[in-house]
């Protein structure tokens, strides 16, 4: 079992497979980054797989492969396929924007993918254009569609903007409740990668909009998940993550390996330590003692609920292209 400095136990790893993107989303990467990670330093699936194989000898009972858009790495249901082989009972999940998803629904399903999480910001052409830099709508929603098709079970991310897609959060909640997929609203996280004229809506907003046409309960967090659960009037359940609360970290669960290899404890900072050395030589012993030092080291919490405690308000240097969302 993994045991963090602060107690926790971690069972969550979360693997950015790639940083690059096909869309430019204003809250992750407006603007294309002045430079990639040189191809040689990406970590093959093989090298990946190493430190996957440690982890869940270790007590990694959940995996998420996300980015950057995770689809553009080739051959990523090859890397599906070895986890999945490796130990079929772990719970495997994506999180893509869902734009290539129409042709790679069923080889990911195939593969031994079982959830997915898509990102859906809005449910207007111009609006989702105007977050994701260019024209998406009707393929991610296509996408949508093929994922429910092929049996994946899928849940939806949506990112509330003031002034943006504001509007929407209970135009989102009827989408999802017409096809009974669950959707999460998240705080927009602030970061100094994104347009800086953003501003995201707080969790107790995004829920005063909801309760504008609905009744709701909290049901509370689901076990260590990121998302605290709510459940309106007819049954329909929904997640709000919120990691500008103050109990948010008290049961954090995850670590995040970047496709360089850097295995970050925290998404809120900038500290990471390197496995790729270890994996590149084939040093399992090695990579081990990375994870402990990482777990030893992990942040009691992060710092965007400073805000809150009246304290100046606190931007992150981490770009979530790179460390996964
Ligand atoms: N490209 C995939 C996607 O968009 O779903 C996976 C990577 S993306 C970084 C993972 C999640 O992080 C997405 O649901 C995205 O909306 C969310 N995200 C990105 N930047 C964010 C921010 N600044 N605040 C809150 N959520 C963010
Ligand atoms: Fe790409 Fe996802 Fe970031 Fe949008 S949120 S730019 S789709 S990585």
């Amino acid at each position: 079992m993994l045991i963090d400095g602060h107690g926790r136990t971690v069972n969550y790893l979360r693997i950015s497979v790639t940083e690059r993107c096909n869309f430019r989303c204003q809250y992750c990467m407006p603007e294309k980054p002045f430079s990639w990670v040189p191809k040689e330093n990406l970590l093959t699936f093989e090298e990946l797989f190493l430190f996957v194989k440690v982890a869940i000898d270790e007590g990694v009972t959940k995996i998420r492969l996300t980015g950057g858009e995770p689809l553009l790495r080739e051959d990523l249901d090859t890397f599906i396929k070895m986890i999945h082989d490796y130990k079929p009972d772990i719970d495997l999940a994506l999180t893509t924007n869902g734009y290539l998803l129409p042709e790679a629904a069923q080889r990911l399903k195939d593969a031994g993918l079982k959830r997915l999480n898509i990102s859906l910001d809005s449910l207007k052409k111009d609006v989702a254009a105007k977050i994701a830099g260019k024209d998406v709508l009707d393929q991610v929603l296509k996408g949508i569609d093929k994922a429910l098709e092929v049996g994946l079970k899928v849940k939806i991310n949506m990112v509330p903007l003031k002034g943006i897609n504001d509007s929407e959060i209970l135009d989102i909640l009827d989408y999802c409740k017409e096809r009974n997929i669950k959707v999460r609203f998240i705080e927009y996280m602030e970061n100094r990668h994104a347009d800086a004229a953003l501003k995201g809506m707080h969790g107790k907003e995004i829920l005063a909009k909801i309760k504008e046409r609905h009744t709701i309960r909290a049901l509370g967090r689901e076990g260590a998940s990121p998302s605290f659960n709510y459940v309106m009037e007819d049954g329909t359940e929904f997640g709000l993550i919120d990691p500008h609360k103050h109990d948010f970290c008290e049961s954090c669960n995850r670590i995040r390996l970047t496709a360089e290899g850097f295995l970050i404890p925290c998404l809120y900072f900038d500290e990471a330590m390197s496995i790729a050395a270890s994996v590149r030589s084939g040093d399992i012993e090695g990579a081990a003692q990375v994870l402990t030092q990482v777990l030893k080291d992990k942040p009691k919490e992060n710092r965007w609920n400073e805000a809150e405690s009246g304290k100046e308000h606190e931007t992150s240097n981490r770009a979530f292209y790179e460390t996964g969302g």
